[in-house]
Order: structure tokens, then C-alpha cells, then sequence
């Protein structure tokens, strides 16, 4: 009785991991921008539709909008340069950039469709206008490369695969640790896409993409016990990614 039990369970268990893999396998879809298959599970509109209804608690978690308009129309002025410049521009998103008031903590993010930010405490930080456009191409990156859509498909399917092991077989705990590694592995690689297609987006708006280095310098010492910056945090050791960032420059500046 308990063997047949068991082996019930394990049934039902495969046949939920199943239906995820299945359903995991019809949302792969290729990047028409960066040309790399990933794990969809929202349609772009949805992911301005996150961005934009989320974007007004994002600035008052950083103090609001910076009040000097003159720098705010300088985010502007290079962020859409970066946008209009490159294949961003092809793309269904709305581009807004904000200049956030903190100035404390050094950060700049994404969320997804468009709407990104830098905190004043970084664009303080900044010696010129190309480090500002490597900040803002990086963050462009992320958006273009779907990477927050990306993560949410793929926390779906690890969910869904740890509710079948827990099923199936008591294995939930060991497979959703699986799934966080595979987040965090994810995680490593949307930096180094993100810095590759910001180097490309410099270029195209005639930007110094040597100054991306720049910015991974300032990051680099800015980094304290209480500072994660989000180009920081997650992530490939800053030397390593300078070395990418040297590779995408020779890669794409002829
Ligand atoms: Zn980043």
C-alpha cells in the first residue's frame, strides 16, 4: 500500500516537471537584438506596463527625483542620444531616464520596458559625459536584453520543477536550490551583456567606450560593506569584466 503510494506520487510528480519543461521549452524564443534564446514568459507591453507601475515607488525608495532640472536634461539628452543611435531604438520600449535624489548610495537600475535610473551619489561620481553614457548603456542593455522578463520566466519554471520534486519525491528543497544557483549564474551573465551592449551603444552615439572602464573604476573603489551598486553586486569581479568590456570594444569599433 505504501510502495503503490509512493509510486503514485512519483508519477504525478514527473507528469507536473513534465508540463513545466513543456511549457519552459514553448517559451524559448530568440532575442531579435541580441540574438540569444531565452526564456519568455511576458509579452513587451506587459514589461512596460511592470516598469512604468513601478517606477514611482523606485524613485521615492531613493529620495525622488534629483530637483536640478539642468542634470536631469543632461541624463536625458545622453540617454536618448544612446537610444536613437542604436538598435534601441528599434525595439517596442519607452526609454525615460531619472535622475534620483539620493546621495548616498551609488546605483543605477532597470526595471523592465524602459524606465531607467541613476542616483545622484553616482552621477556625482562621474568625470565626464561618456562615463554617464556608459552607465546608461549598460542599463539600456538590460532592458533591451529582457533580462528582469528573463529572470521572472525562469523563478516560474524552477518554482514549478521544486513543486514537482516536493511531489514526487521530497526533493523540492535540493531542486529550488538548483534554481537559485541557475538565478545567480544568470545573473553573472546579464552583466556581461549588458556591459557588451553598452559598448556597442556608445560607439554607435560616438561615445568613448574606453570610458566604460572608467566607470567600473569608480565602481570598484566606491564599493563599501554598505554599497552594492546594482552594476556590482550580483557579479563577475570588476577586473574580469573590464577585461570583457576591452574585448567588445575591439570586437565592435570598426
Ligand atoms: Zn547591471
Amino acid at each position: 500500500m505504501r510502495s503503490k503510494n509512493l509510486k503514485f506520487r512519483l508519477l504525478i510528480g514527473v507528469a507536473i516537471a513534465l508540463f513545466f519543461v513543456f511549457k519552459r521549452c514553448s517559451q524559448r524564443e530568440e532575442n531579435p537584438y541580441t540574438g540569444r534564446m531565452q526564456t519568455i514568459s511576458m509579452a513587451a507591453d506587459e514589461e512596460i506596463a511592470i516598469g512604468l507601475q513601478s517606477a514611482p515607488q523606485m524613485a521615492q525608495q531613493h529620495g525622488g527625483l534629483h530637483p536640478n532640472t539642468q542634470y536631469q536634461a543632461l541624463v536625458d539628452n545622453v540617454g536618448n542620444k544612446l537610444v536613437n543611435n542604436s538598435i534601441a531604438r528599434q525595439t517596442p520600449y519607452k526609454y525615460e531616464f531619472h535622475l534620483l535624489a539620493d546621495p548616498n548610495t551609488i546605483n543605477a537600475f532597470a526595471l523592465p520596458g524602459g524606465q531607467i535610473f541613476i542616483t545622484h551619489a553616482l552621477f556625482s561620481k562621474l568625470e565626464n559625459e561618456d562615463q554617464l553614457a556608459g552607465v546608461l548603456g549598460h542599463e539600456i542593455g538590460h532592458v533591451l536584453g529582457r533580462h528582469s522578463a528573463e529572470r521572472i520566466a525562469e523563478s516560474e519554471y524552477w518554482q514549478g520543477l521544486a513543486t514537482a520534486g516536493s511531489v514526487g519525491a521530497d526533493m523540492g528543497g535540493l531542486v529550488s536550490g538548483i534554481g537559485q544557483n541557475t538565478l545567480l549564474t544568470n545573473g553573472r551573465d546579464d552583466e556581461l551583456e549588458s556591459d557588451e551592449l553598452g559598448v556597442k551603444f556608445m560607439l554607435k552615439a560616438g561615445y568613448n567606450p574606453r570610458e566604460m572602464i572608467g566607470v567600473m573604476e569608480i565602481l570598484k573603489a566606491a564599493a563599501g560593506p554598505n554599497r552594492v551598486p546594482e552594476m556590482q553586486s550580483t557579479h563577475p569581479d570588476p577586473d574580469n569584466r573590464i577585461e570583457k568590456i576591452e574585448e567588445a570594444i575591439e570586437k565592435y569599433k570598426n
